[in-house]
């Protein structure tokens, strides 16, 4: 146990996790996410509760994520092809 899980630990201990705003939330998350021991030490339907919010974000993320990835391969084919059809369209004229 280092000095961030006495810190959160009484962060927990004296606010509880709903009592937590802003940053200070943030960086307990964070640590929690983190480290084990003090996921271990908060009661578990709290560290659940505390952590699909996170999940539920994440997976937003990925959707997202998952979005802009197929826009960007799209964009690429789309770039190849007419690179492709630009060539093809030269050496056919140059002849
Ligand atoms: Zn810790």
């Amino acid at each position: 146990m280092n000095k961030y899980c006495m810190i959160v630990r009484d962060l927990i201990d004296y606010y509880g996790l709903e009592g937590l705003e802003g940053e200070t939330l943030a960086y307990v998350k964070e640590h929690i996410s983190a480290c084990e021991e003090c996921r271990n030490y908060i009661p578990n339907n709290k560290v659940k509760q505390l952590m699909t919010e996170d999940e539920a974000l994440n997976k937003e993320d990925e959707k997202l994520l998952k979005k802009i990835r197929r826009l960007f391969y799209a964009g690429c084919i789309a770039v190849i092809l007419f690179i492709t059809w630009i060539s093809v369209w030269s050496i056919l004229w140059s002849r």
